[in-house]
């Protein structure tokens, strides 16, 4: 079933909250061919965060298989997968997770710390991060400010920035525009797809706004890769 152009392969996973009974998540099988961009649609509760947790190995699958670059991540020890995460994927939150008393320069360099050969693409780490955060319209002072001074916008791009950084293989995004006006939406998105076009990046944007689908290769209904499954007492 695997084939080299593929970045992404779960199969027949399945994955209960520790302690919740009420929702359980089941994928018979999904995955992601390398340098495809796709949108995952979904209603609120539909395990989509869920389900970008599994992929990114943050929560490991009760059982089945999920395999990023061909590696299955329940093989590796919660180091390695520390470290595997950091090399492959770039991660853009909800919720940003950035590091708020650090500056916007060290939380777009923070992955590169634990991912030498993303690192290696980088010729000089703070020229890349300022042309990042020039590309995303943030005004240049900004690089040295604390990431919790900025705006809620400004925070989201500067996560973008740190999802970017080394071009890792696959960009995963989860409702990442929803904090962001429609001018800066556009900017957002237009340097995510030009990055997945100049080095072949795969991204998985998760979003429950359908008027973005003819901007992606590809979307994907929640409904229709995975069952939730809830479950009343
Ligand atoms: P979506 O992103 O589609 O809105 P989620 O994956 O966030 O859906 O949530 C699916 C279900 O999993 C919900 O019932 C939610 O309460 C539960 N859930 C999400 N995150 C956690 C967590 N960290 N611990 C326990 N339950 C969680
Ligand atoms: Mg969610």
């Amino acid at each position: 079933m695997s084939d080299e152009t593929s970045i992404l392969e779960l199969e027949d996973v399945r994955y209960r909250w520790p302690g919740r009974t009420s929702f359980g998540l089941s994928v018979p099988a999904f995955g992601l061919k390398s340098g495809e961009t796709v949108l995952l649609l979904g209603e609120s509760g539909s395990g989509k965060s869920t389900l970008l947790s599994l992929i990114c190995g943050t929560v490991t699958a009760n059982s089945g298989r999920v395999a990023v670059s061909g590696t299955d991540i329940a093989s590796l020890s919660a180091g390695q997968r520390d470290r595997f995460r950091a090399e492959q994927i770039g991660l853009i939150f909800q919720q940003f997770n950035l590091l708020p008393y650090a500056s916007v320069l060290d939380n777009i360099l923070l992955p590169l710390r634990f991912a030498p050969e993303r690192r290696s693409r980088v010729n000089a780490p703070q020229d890349e991060a300022i042309q990042l955060c020039q590309d995303l319209g943030l005004p240049r002072d900004v690089i040295n400010a604390r990431a919790g001074t900025l705006s809620v916008g400004q925070q989201q791009r500067v996560a973008a920035a740190r999802a970017l950084i080394g071009q890792p293989p696959l960009i995963i995004a989860d409702e990442p525009t929803s904090a962001l006006d429609a001018a800066t939406q556009t900017t957002f998105l237009e340097l995510l797809f030009a990055q997945s076009q100049s080095h072949g990046t795969t991204l998985l944007m998760v979003s429950h706004d359908a008027r973005l689908a003819d901007q992606f290769d590809r979307v994907v209904q929640m409904s229709d890769i995975a069952k939730a499954e809830r479950v009343t007492p």
